[in-house]
């Protein structure tokens, strides 16, 4: 496990109210597991299929179809469960959680209630303040994903698209650790981020593929820390859920909006109800969808068409075995073996594509000068250029490296270098080659600077009266050599010649 250090941010305080309130907030993550095939059925998981193409009978609901579980989406659990160095349970069990969705037609969520998969683990958070809190998850559950019901394609009709209904999805429920609407959308983030590393869900928030329902609830200071103490929650207040959040600003805003009703309530004199609720950012409003189910009104119990699941210690260490590097350990190897700030190792491991498009250009002989490369020159250009991602960038990481090679051993000068990289990145040319045939190196042969610094003080002896009295005007000469050389002069040899010569 790694020993980071850091510091827990303070709880965000609302303003403008009677008294301090402070927000507590724990998440339901439902991520859509990356596996070809969906839970319980052979039907393909694609986005964007013809409606109702993607259905199995099974999926359909079809009297007498049985489910067959698919071993792809358990070793995806487990290997997400892995990445956040959760407890796997190598016995869980598959229960029936009853209720009327036209998208569902089994009638039924087959879920994982009473034994989920995957147990208690923890994910550090980090601020763009550089504070950090370790949101810790509960359980990581299976289950099935519902269809869609399409209501405005018809002024009359109502239409279902099963495609989606039995895709697995990856339910997380942190605890009630997170203090901040920045918190949460960061620790949305973090999960997305781990799990992109690890394969196990796209993270596209756009299709749904990730979305999570927010609990929000308020409490007086003091408070959450003797929960915390205790994890005694009634410490805590009423919280109300947000259901279907899918993205990182609107989870925001609906905390944000949620917390100030909750305390316009209390305030008031009342109390909140425990409830779901729902975000609409065109009024920036919760407003109430149903009051909060308790679990017997699901009438949960045991699948009795799946028997209990059972993963073999083995199995799950051959998983373990197959992790890659995760964000946290690369970022700390990133500063530790390269010397990058922190904030550059968080850019580049951002994303893992990325992460490693940067090492191959640390191959160049210099990390720091590759992180500056490859974060302000290629991440600059890429957005500009398209908002293209790193796969395709016009500029393969082994010719950004022999740019960052041409610079560390003072071949070609950082201005030059840029002319170069527009070159390469433009005309699909490789560095070396462009250097050598546009006679682009560096001179540092001082004798031909030297020449050149001699003709530019031959031709201009008012300048030099002038500089001598203040040497300020040295750099006007040392502009002209540059321009007379076309840039390729070592701007250290001509400033040190320049100054010699005019005897400053
Ligand atoms: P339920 O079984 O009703 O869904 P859980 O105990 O599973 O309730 O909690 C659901 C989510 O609500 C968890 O993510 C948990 O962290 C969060 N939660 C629990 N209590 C609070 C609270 N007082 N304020 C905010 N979130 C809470
Ligand atoms: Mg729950």
């Amino acid at each position: 496990m790694l020993d980071l250090e850091y510091a827990a941010p303070a709880p965000k305080v609302i303003a403008g109210a009677k008294h301090d309130w402070e927000l507590v907030i724990g998440l339901e993550v439902h991520a859509q597991v990356a596996t070809k095939a969906k839970l319980f059925s052979g039907a393909s998981t694609l986005f964007g299929a013809e409606p109702n193409s993607n259905v199995a009978f099974v999926d359909a609901g079809m009297p007498g179809m049985l489910p067959v579980i698919n071993e792809a989406c358990v070793a995806q659990a487990v290997r997400t469960g892995l990445g956040l160095k959760a407890q796997i349970n190598l016995m869980s069990a598959f229960d029936r959680k009853n209720y009327f969705y036209p998208d569902l037609p089994q009638g039924y969520q087959i879920s994982q209630l009473y034994h989920p998969i995957v147990g208690e683990g923890e994910v550090l958070v980090e601020l763009g303040d550089g504070t950090a809190r370790l949101v810790r998850i509960e359980r990581i559950h299976l289950e099935q994903d519902a269809g869609k019901s399409i209501h405005d394609m018809d002024p009359t009709m109502s239409f279902v698209d099963l495609n989606r209904t039995g895709v697995a999805l990856m339910e997380i429920v942190s605890r009630p650790d997170i203090r901040g609407p920045e918190e949460a959308a960061a620790y949305v983030a973090k999960l997305r981020q781990i799990m992109r590393y690890l394969g196990t869900c796209d993270g596209n928030m756009q299709n749904g593929n990730l979305r999570a329902d927010v609990n929000v609830s308020i409490c007086r200071p003091g408070d959450y820390e003797k929960y915390q103490a205790t994890q005694d929650f009634s410490h805590l207040g009423t919280r109300c859920e947000i259901k279907n959040m899918n993205s990182m600003r609107f989870i925001q805003m609906a905390i944000e909006v949620e917390a100030r009703r909750q305390i316009a309530i209390i305030e008031d004199g009342g109390s909140v109800t425990q409830e779901t609720r729902l975000y609409g950012p065109d009024k920036n409003e919760t407003r109430s969808m149903r009051s909060k189910e308790e679990a017997h009104d699901y009438r949960y119990f045991p699948d009795p068409d799946l028997l209990p699941l059972e993963i073999e210690q083995a199995w799950v260490d051959d998983i373990a075995a197959s992790l890659p590097e995760l964000p946290d350990a690369k970022k700390a190897r990133f500063v530790a073996d390269f010397g990058l700030s922190d904030y550059d190792a968080s850019v580049l491991t951002a994303d893992v594509a990325n992460a490693a498009y940067f090492e191959d250009v640390a191959k160049g002989g210099d990390g720091k000068l590759a992180a500056n490369w490859v974060i302000n020159e290629l991440f600059g250009r890429l957005k500009k250029d398209g908002d293209k991602g790193i796969t395709d960038s016009p500029i393969s990481a082994t010719r950004l490296a022999q740019i960052v090679a041409l610079i560390k051993a003072e071949t070609i000068s950082g201005k030059i270098a840029k002319d170069v990289f527009d070159m390469a990145y433009t005309q699909d040319r490789n560095p070396d080659e462009i250097v050598e045939t546009e006679g682009m190196k560096q001179v540092t042969d001082t004798g031909a600077i030297e020449a050149a610094v001699d003709e530019i003080i031959a031709a201009n002896p008012a300048q030099v009266e002038k500089a001598k009295q203040n040497p300020k005007l040295a750099g006007w000469f040392v502009g002209q050599v540059m321009k007379s050389t076309g840039g390729k002069a070592n701007p250290a040899a001509v400033n040190a010649l320049v100054a010699q010569k005019l005897g400053l």
